[in-house]
């Protein structure tokens, strides 16, 4: 199946299972709003809950936060953003649709890399086993010429977006030939650059309102903060503030699905460091963080860093997770080290002293930051991609499975009586008020026992049980589980010691390397 077609499978799923709605469908939705629906926001919750136990339970240094999204307007100007948090537009006049001119052009370069990748493919079917890829993409002409290409207009585009040169940019698209996938055409305004920070007012306009922005990250509520939680929890350096909330970009193009939306949750993670040992603990989250992602089963391949060659100009390493999606390799956290950038900057624009006094050095200094960003919305939508699978059975029968983390599936058991009567239901009921506080149970007994268990897979419950009439007096029920479709025939009081271990968070939080 074309991966398109898998990404679409995906969405509708989403939807028709209780996942991920649009937001306000009822009025034909709002562009990269969604909700989360009853399944959704427990996988979410689990999502969030990892990470912050990963961050707050793991390490003894690191402390949570939870700061307000509205923010003092000039925290905004002090970190840069409304001078610089712009994403460059330009509309094609023919179908009015309006693009990021970095996504066309990255798209473009995307292009040359496919290109090289099916030539490669290609030569691998034909020669098998004795098929050198490296000497194959050292000579084959086709192959080289893409390359010599690829890089070019990655060098043009990398120049153009550093130097923030808006017309170059226009350029680019105009060379490459560039097309509106909507209409086809050339047909392109100039090149304009867009901030990305939604905006209200604060107080009534009697009184005299003022300006305020909906947060764009949420990493400056925990600058600003830094002091306040520094001195209260007598916190020494190395250590860090997590947090996890919403935040808002008013994003150009919205695409995707929960991959770019315009409301959106991020978890963050600032990790303050004495100004010099930077790097190394850079190196050090860029594993953490990794170790973290492929504790989830997922698979080492599906994995990448990508670093970055245009550097905010504050910072000095910054690396991508690449996560590979139907649609390719594509971010779901960064890493970045900042050097002392925020910090300094709240500094001058409150004219607080912002420093740490380290007793060991005897000295003061304004520390170095590392920071680590992943999108919840973005993680939720990686572990759907990879979780939806479509199986062939022996029967002939096609079963829809969400191969979710156990510890993260929404409901981790579902108790099923055979029938609906001769105290099967009671039994069952039991059964859950005996669990349900241990880890999350679902009921359910309608239509046939085969397609209660396909809908239980379609929503990654990885455990079902089954309540018969033999229940009632030997006090075993048969447990089925969602990846193997086995069944054994289980005691009652044995449940929750086969159960807990393998749907809980702490499971995963053992797995970290
Ligand atoms: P992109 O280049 O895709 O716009 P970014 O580099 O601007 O992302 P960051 O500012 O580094 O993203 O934000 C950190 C994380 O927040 C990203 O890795 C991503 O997971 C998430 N994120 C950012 N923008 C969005 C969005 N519009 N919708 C959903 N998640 C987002």
């Amino acid at each position: 199946m074309a991966q398109e077609d898998v990404f679409k499978k995906i969405v509708s799923h989403c939807k028709e299972y209780g996942f991920v709605f649009p937001s306000s469908e009822i009025y034909d939705g709002l562009g990269a709003v969604y909700d989360y629906a009853q399944n959704g926001v427990e996988l979410k919750n689990n999502i969030k809950q990892y990470w912050w136990q990963s961050m707050v339970l793991l390490h003894d240094n690191i402390v949570g936060i939870d700061s307000a999204i509205f923010m003092h307007p000039t925290v905004w100007k002090a970190s840069g953003h409304v001078d610089a948090f712009n994403d460059p537009l330009i509309d094609n006049r023919d179908s009015k649709k309006r693009y990021r001119a970095d996504v066309l052009i990255e798209d473009a370069i995307a292009k040359y890399e496919e290109k090289i990748a099916k030539e490669v493919a290609k030569a691998q079917k034909k020669f098998g086993d004795s098929f050198d890829e490296a000497q194959f993409r050292a000579t084959n002409a086709r192959v080289l010429e893409n390359q010599q290409k690829r890089d070019a207009l990655h060098e043009r585009f990398a120049a153009a977006m550093n130097a923030s040169d808006l017309d170059e940019l226009k350029q680019i698209i105009l060379d490459e030939e560039i097309v509106c996938p909507i209409s086809g055409t050339r047909n392109w305004t100039d090149v304009r650059q867009f901030n990305l920070m939604f905006k209200t007012e604060v107080g009534s306009t009697a009184e005299g309102s003022s300006t305020i922005y909906l947060r764009p990250e949420t990493a400056q509520g925990i600058f600003v903060n830094y002091l306040n939680v520094q001195k209260t929890g007598r916190m020494k350096v190395p250590f860090g503030i997590a947090q996890i909330g919403k935040a808002f970009r008013n994003e150009i193009v919205a695409r995707q699905f929960i991959f770019r939306m315009r409301e959106f949750e991020q978890m963050e993670m600032q990790f303050f460091v004495k100004p010099g040992t930077e790097l190394e603990w850079f190196e050090q989250w860029k594993n953490t963080r990794m170790a973290w992602h492929q504790a989830l089963g997922f698979g080492a391949e599906n994995y990448r860093f990508h670093d970055h060659e245009k550097l905010a100009h504050y910072a000095n390493a910054a690396s991508d997770v690449e996560f590979r999606m139907p649609f390719g390799f594509k971010e779901v956290e960064g890493i970045h080290s900042r050097t002392n950038f925020d910090l300094s900057q709240h500094a001058q624009y409150s004219g607080k002293k912002i420093e740490y006094f380290d007793p060991e050095l005897n000295e003061r200094y304004t520390p170095y930051v590392i920071e680590t960003s992943i999108g919840v919305d973005r993680m939720f939508l990686s572990v759907m991609c990879h979780s939806y699978q479509e199986e062939a059975l022996e029967n002939g029968e096609t079963r829809v499975v969400l191969k979710l983390p156990a510890a993260l599936a929404p409901t981790k058991l579902a108790v099923m009586p055979l029938v609906k009567k001769d105290g099967l239901p009671e039994k069952a009921r039991e059964i859950i008020d005996e669990l349900k506080f241990h880890f999350n149970c679902k009921y359910d007994e309608k239509d046939s026992i085969g397609k209660r268990y396909r809908r239980q897979d379609a929503v990654g419950t990885p455990f079902c049980v089954t309540v018969d009439h033999d229940t009632l007096t030997d006090g075993c029920v048969t447990l089925r589980d969602r990846d193997t479709m086995e069944q054994t025939r289980v005691k009652i009081s044995d449940l929750r010691s086969l159960i807990e271990d393998k749907v809980s968070i702490t499971s995963l939080l053992k797995k970290i390397k």
